[in-house]
């Protein structure tokens, strides 16, 4: 009659150890790479690192798909006049809100000018 051991989490079981260290160097692997993806598109390596992280090849995917910061368009604050992000509501520096109309072919700016016009 053999008694089965049912302990899952055995102190030395090697296979699950390797299985566990490669899939921590897989998720380090994909960080590094959204990471460096995040960067080249001018976000922050560091949250597309974590991202890449948790998400592994769908951080990796969401990375490839994100856009470019660079082809953002920037509007200057009117009160302040620093350049910010068109997809920013607030400036960064001072806190005005910003004016989407002021956005060339954005949504607002040809809604906006169609109720102007009348
Ligand atoms: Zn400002």
């Amino acid at each position: 009659m053999a008694v089965r051991s049912r302990s899952s989490c055995a102190p030395n079981s090697g296979s699950e150890r390797v299985v566990g260290a490669t899939y921590i160097t897989t998720c380090i692997g994909f960080g590094l790479a959204c990471g460096v993806i995040g960067r080249i598109k001018g976000s922050s390596f560091f949250i597309w690192f974590l991202i890449g992280l948790v998400l592994n090849i769908f951080g990796l995917i969401t990375a490839l798909l994100y856009r470019f910061e660079s082809d953002v368009p920037e509007i200057a604050c009117p009160r302040c006049g620093k350049q910010c992000k068109a997809h920013d509501a607030v400036c960064m520096r001072c806190g005005a809100e910003l004016d989407l109309r002021d956005v060339p072919g954005s949504p607002a700016a040809s809604s906006g000018r169609l109720l102007s016009n009348g």
